[in-house]
């Protein structure tokens, strides 16, 4: 559907752009990526005529708090951030449709509604799919990822009927589905191919005490296991999951979220130049004059050292979106990741990390560990042996400050002096215990060097640092 039309400050609609010759940006796909670029390109006031489409959803949604409507902590319409209202204000059109096919010599797209629509430039923000590696059984009823608004309402409706579910893949995404199945009391086996849950990313520390925590909340974690193949009954429905080391587990459900990959199979083997994404350089643009490519389906060509060439996460997306607005708004501003930022919940436990955390120690790095006794709490912070400058922090259980820990990173703060100034960093102090002097004794413990204390952590000395 399109529906712009008088009323917005844009003009002439889309579809009249023939008669109207403004710009035409086009944007496949309205995740964090395509949409934030859409709305920054408003905020710098570039005169075009934007349209995205999505065969997903007709409005703008926040993916990453999918669960939470399963869980009925909020409604379909909470995950929309934007009011409804506000996309014509800003003359953005929302096209619900499927591109089928591109003619990029043409400039042109082909919805699977029959339509044909021509643009200027092209920005593809396609994002993700979940990995099917070709597991027989895979396209049984009752076997789905965990991705989409589709593969929501598709669970949403199997799950007054599922006694058992397997979930294969220990990643973030595999512990949200064990989440919400927990949530109405359906057993969950969850198969992780590592030694430990998410081993691939954690330090094993921190892996073991989510390992420990799935167990305690009644989740039949299966480690060192892989997925063989699904079972199917006589209507085409999975029945049971078979493992590599044997053993055949009853089920009716089958969530695989063995992680994700770029959505791109539909422009592969065309002028646009693919790997395992579309490739683009600094500025976001791939080989194809006016196409840019945005988000989860982006892959640079030459990322910046120690930073992967796709990074699937929402900040990413949404920084990418904004750099590429700028670029078309005509400044030239290479896409800078900035420092290294995630945060993800498993179950009760919260989890952010800055910078680079390795689940294996990087040569001539050292790290400072804290574990609270009760196992629900951690903090690691990542070190240069050499320069004594932090590299990364990984917290469990509590969440510090995002701009005290991006400065310290940027500015590669010494080890001593951040922890000496640690509670600069915690938010909420109110609400959480002091950690500070088990923190400092943790590096006595480590180095045999006593550290003062030196900042209180309150709001006036945060405000003095981050100026400073
Ligand atoms: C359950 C879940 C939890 C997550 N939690 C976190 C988290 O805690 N932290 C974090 O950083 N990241 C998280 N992520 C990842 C994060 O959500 C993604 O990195 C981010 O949403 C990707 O944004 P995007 O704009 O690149 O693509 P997407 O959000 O995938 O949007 C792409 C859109 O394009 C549409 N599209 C694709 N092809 C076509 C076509 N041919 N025609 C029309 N439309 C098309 C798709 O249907 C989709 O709507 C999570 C992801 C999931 C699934």
């Amino acid at each position: 559907m399109v529906d712009i039309g008088p009323g917005n400050r844009y003009g002439l609609s889309f579809q009249h752009n023939a008669v109207c010759r403004m710009t035409r940006t086009v944007i496949i796909g309205n995740g964090v990526a395509g949409i934030s670029c859409a709305r920054r390109l408003r905020q710098l006031d570039v005169e075009e005529s934007i349209a995205v489409i999505s065969s997903e959803s007709e409005y703008f949604f926040s993916r990453t708090a999918l669960m939470y409507v399963y869980l009925g902590h909020l409604r379909w319409q909470d995950l929309e951030p934007y009011e409804r209202k506000s996309w014509h204000q800003l003359g953005i059109e929302r096209v619900l449709a499927r591109v089928t096919q591109i003619d990029f010599r043409a400039r042109n797209l082909q919805l699977d509604t029959g339509q044909t629509m021509g643009y200027d430039r092209l920005i593809l923000a396609t994002g993700s799919i979940p990995n099917r590696f070709g597991w027989p059984g895979e396209d049984l009823q009752g076997v789905c990822g965990f991705y989409s608004k589709q593969d929501l309402e598709y669970i949403e409706g199997l799950s007054p009927g599922i006694r058992r579910a397997v979930i294969v893949g220990g990643g973030l995404i595999g512990i949200e589905l064990a989440e919400m199945f927990h949530s109405r009391n359906i057993p969950v086996t969850l198969l992780v191919r590592e030694p430990e849950y998410w081993n691939s990313v954690l330090p094993v520390e921190e892996a073991r005490m989510i390992s420990a925590h799935l167990r305690k909340k009644g989740i039949d974690l299966r480690l060192g296991m892989q997925l063989r193949e699904m079972e199917g009954d006589v209507d085409g429905r999975v029945c049971a999951v078979l493992t590599t080391e044997g053993e055949r587990i009853e089920c009716n459900f089958t969530g695989l979220t063995a992680g994700v990959r770029p959505n791109i199979d539909w422009l592969i083997g065309g002028p646009l130049e693919t790997d395992r994404g579309i490739l683009v350089d600094p500025f976001l643009q791939t080989n194809l004059p006016g196409v840019f490519a945005i988000g989860d389906c982006a892959q640079l060509r030459n990322p910046v050292e120690g930073r992967k060439p796709i990074e699937a996460v929402w900040y990413s997306g949404r920084k990418m979106g904004e750099c590429l607005a700028i670029n078309l708004a005509g400044r030239k501003a290479p896409y800078d990741p900035g420092i290294w930022f995630n945060s993800a919940k498993f179950f009760d436990i919260e989890y952010q990390v800055y910078g680079s955390v390795l689940p294996n120690p990087a040569p001539g790095t050292d790290s400072i560990f804290w574990q609270h006794p009760a196992g629900d709490r951690s903090i690691r912070i990542v070190y240069d042996s050499t320069s004594g400058s932090i590299t990364g922090i990984n917290l469990l259980g509590l969440r510090f400050r995002h701009e005290v820990c991006d400065k310290w990173l940027r500015e590669g703060a010494q080890i001593e002096y951040v922890l000496s100034n640690i509670r600069l960093a915690f938010f909420d102090p109110e609400f959480f215990p002091d950690f500070a002097p088990p923190l400092l004794d943790a590096y006595l413990t480590k180095t045999g060097k006593q550290l003062r204390l030196h900042a209180a952590g309150k709001l006036a000395e945060v405000l003095r640092f981050l100026k400073s």
